[in-house]
Parts: structure tokens; C-alpha cells; sequence
């Protein structure tokens, strides 16, 4: 037990220096925990823990979760991954280290420790899609050998690791899927669709839609998310694992997504279409009946009000 001596719980968050895990700690750290963040920089950034420098519960380690970490926790978040398509696909096999290795080192750490540890699995582990909405029951449609397998695979790997140290070694698990996730703290070369449509319309460059823009994807503010993240940890009365979608069920086209980012910042921007990158997947939203039953969660904030908070935040930096 890593308790402190002033019986605080103590709080690993992998990928703490990025857009969720970021969130995730100021949330940990308000309600009185003591957080270690663990991240090697690939894409986070420590500007997003910069106003935590005077926090003494907090502590920041730079380090590669691909290697055996020895630390006291009592908790652990595992976020460490890069989620951007560009990012992950930039050195592939990393991301698959990550994935794999990762989750093997920071299960073997919380086996080590009797630790509840959390998974930040993703709706990739569906890949394309045949059956919409996505429910948790669904095993997916997902090519193991093309440019997203990386991180598709390494994802669904990780989901493998933790069920079974879950049944072969009676670990406490939580196995979050989490589905297209925005907000302040994106990266603005992130890469991601959100935050490329906020930036180039902030810039007056063009728009630049992938394919013609009829593929759909369901957007989920982060506050929300992160709402759903400690629901699913602090749920023990019923022993709830997951995996759980959570994400917000409003789906909509990327043409879609493009037009209200062109109306909410008034930007002239032209919208340019380029090559769709392969395995792109043609439509996603989750069925989150599981997290409304398990967790009494659903998300709050929509698209709309969620890009308007994003944009002033993009405006600002
Ligand atoms: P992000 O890129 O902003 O954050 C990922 C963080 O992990 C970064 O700080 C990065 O430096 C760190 N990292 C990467 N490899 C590492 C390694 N080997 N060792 C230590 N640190 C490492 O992305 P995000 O959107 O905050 O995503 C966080 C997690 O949520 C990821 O696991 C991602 O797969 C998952 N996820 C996010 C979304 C989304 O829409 N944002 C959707 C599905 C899943
Ligand atoms: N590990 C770690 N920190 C710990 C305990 C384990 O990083 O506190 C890593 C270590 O690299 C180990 C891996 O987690 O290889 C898996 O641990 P486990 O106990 O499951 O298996 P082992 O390989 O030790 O038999
Ligand atoms: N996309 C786009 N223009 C961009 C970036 C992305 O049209 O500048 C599309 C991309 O092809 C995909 C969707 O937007 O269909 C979501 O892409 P993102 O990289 O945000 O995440 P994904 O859900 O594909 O992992």
C-alpha cells in the first residue's frame, strides 16, 4: 500500500503530459490525490502541465513506458500512446511497443502492487465497422497488416493483457473504449480532424476534407470523457471492467463537421478535398447503453458548444 503519510491516494497517469491525461490529473489533483505523471514527450507537452509547477502533490518523470518502471502507486491510468493518426503511423512500431509493452510493463507494475489499473483502449479495436452503432459485443472489422494496425492491433493486444491478468492473476482492471475525444490542450498540429479544421479556419487556409466527407464520426467533449474515466475507476460496488464505450452518440459527416467550424469562427476558408487515407473508417458512433447502466454516465456537452469552448482556446494560444 502506497498510501502517503497523510493516507492521500496516490495516482499513476501514463501519457499525463498529453490532451486527456492532462485533464485527466487536474481532475485527480482537485479532488486531493497525489499524482505522478509518466511521459517521454513523444507528443505530449509540458506546457499543458506548466500551471502545476507550484503543486506539491504533483510530480512529473520522464520515461518510456516500453521500459520496466519500479514506483508506489495505488492507482494507475494507463493513457501513454499517441492517438493521432499521423503520429501513430509516424513510427509504427513504437506504437506498437508502446501498446503492448507498455500495457505488460504498467500490469506487471500493478500486479506487483495490487493496484487498479485503467485502460485507455479506443474505438479503433472495431476498425471499419459492418455493424452501427458499435456495441461493446462486437468483435470488429480490422486489417491486421495495413497503416492503422499499429495502433488497431496494438489497442486490441492491450484489451487481451488486461483481461487476462485479470483472469489469470485476479487483477483489478477497467477497460475504457473511448471513441473522438476534443477539446482544449489538442495539439494544433495534432493532426487530428478537430483540431486541423479549427487551425486552418483560424488561419483562413483551406479546409482539408479527406475523401468527399461523407464518413461519419461521433464527437465527445473531453470533460465529458473524463467524467466517464473516474466513473469507471471509482465503480466497485459491482466489479464493472468494461470494456465500455464512451463517447457522445451524435454522429456526424466530416462535410458536416467542416460547415460548423466555418460558421462558428466566421472564417472564409474554401474547402479543398484530398486523397482518403487507406482503412480510413467510413463511419463510427458507440451505443452507450452499457456506460448509461453501469455508470449512470452520458455525455453532457454537444458538438456545437464543445467547438465554441475549443475554439476561443485555439484563438488564445
Ligand atoms: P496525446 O497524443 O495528446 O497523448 C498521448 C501521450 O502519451 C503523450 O503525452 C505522449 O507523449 C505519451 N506517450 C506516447 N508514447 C509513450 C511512451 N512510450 N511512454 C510514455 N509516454 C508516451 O493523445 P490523447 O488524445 O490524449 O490520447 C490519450 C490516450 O487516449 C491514448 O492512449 C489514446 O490511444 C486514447 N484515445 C484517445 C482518443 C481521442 O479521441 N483523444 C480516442 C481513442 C483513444
Ligand atoms: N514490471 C515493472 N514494474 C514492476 C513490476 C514489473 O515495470 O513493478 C514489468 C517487468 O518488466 C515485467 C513486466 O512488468 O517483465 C511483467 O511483469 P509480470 O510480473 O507480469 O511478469 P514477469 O515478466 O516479471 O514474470
Ligand atoms: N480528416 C479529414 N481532414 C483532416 C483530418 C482528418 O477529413 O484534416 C478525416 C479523416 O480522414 C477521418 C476523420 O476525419 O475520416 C477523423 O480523423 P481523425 O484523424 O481525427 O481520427 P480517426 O477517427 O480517423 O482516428
Amino acid at each position: 500500500m502506497a498510501r502517503t503519510l497523510y493516507g492521500r491516494k496516490r495516482v499513476l497517469v501514463t501519457g499525463g503530459a498529453g490532451f486527456l491525461g492532462s485533464h485527466l490529473i487536474d481532475r485527480l489533483l482537485e479532488r486531493g490525490d497525489e499524482v505522478l505523471c509518466v511521459d517521454n514527450l513523444f507528443t505530449g507537452d509540458k506546457r499543458n502541465l506548466d500551471h502545476l509547477h507550484d503543486e506539491p502533490r504533483f510530480e512529473f518523470l520522464r520515461h518510456d513506458i516500453c521500459f520496466p518502471l519500479y514506483v508506489e502507486v495505488d492507482e494507475i491510468y494507463n493513457l501513454a500512446c499517441p492517438a493521432s493518426p499521423v503520429h501513430y503511423q509516424h513510427d509504427p512500431v513504437q506504437t506498437t511497443k508502446t501498446s503492448v509493452l507498455g500495457a505488460i510493463n504498467m500490469l506487471g507494475l500493478a500486479k506487483r502492487l495490487n493496484a487498479k489499473i485503467f485502460q485507455a483502449s479506443t474505438s479503433e479495436v472495431y476498425g471499419d465497422p459492418l455493424i452501427h452503432p458499435q456495441t461493446e459485443g462486437y468483435w470488429g472489422n480490422v486489417n491486421p497488416v495495413g497503416i492503422r494496425s499499429c495502433y488497431d492491433e496494438g489497442k486490441r493486444c492491450a484489451e487481451t493483457l488486461f483481461f487476462d491478468y485479470h483472469r489469470q492473476h485476479d487483477l483489478k482492471i477497467k477497460v475504457v473504449r473511448i471513441f473522438n475525444t476534443y477539446g482544449p490542450r489538442m495539439h494544433p498540429a495534432d493532426g487530428r480532424v478537430v483540431s486541423n479544421f479549427i487551425m486552418q479556419a483560424l488561419e483562413g487556409k483551406p479546409i482539408t476534407i479527406y475523401g468527399d466527407g461523407s464518413q461519419s464520426r461521433s464527437f465527445c467533449y473531453y470533460e465529458d470523457l473524463v467524467d466517464g474515466f473516474l466513473r469507471l475507476m471509482d465503480n466497485t460496488p459491482n466489479n464493472f471492467t468494461g470494456p465500455v464505450n464512451i463517447g457522445n452518440p451524435n454522429e456526424f459527416t466530416i462535410k458536416q463537421l467542416a460547415d460548423l467550424v466555418l460558421e462558428i469562427t466566421g472564417s472564409k476558408s474554401e474547402l479543398i478535398n484530398e486523397p482518403l487515407p487507406s482503412d480510413d473508417p467510413t463511419q463510427r458512433c458507440p451505443d452507450i447503453s452499457v456506460a448509461k447502466r453501469e455508470l449512470d454516465w452520458e455525455p453532457t456537452v454537444q458538438l456545437r458548444e464543445g467547438l465554441e469552448k475549443t475554439i476561443e482556446y485555439f484563438r488564445n494560444i
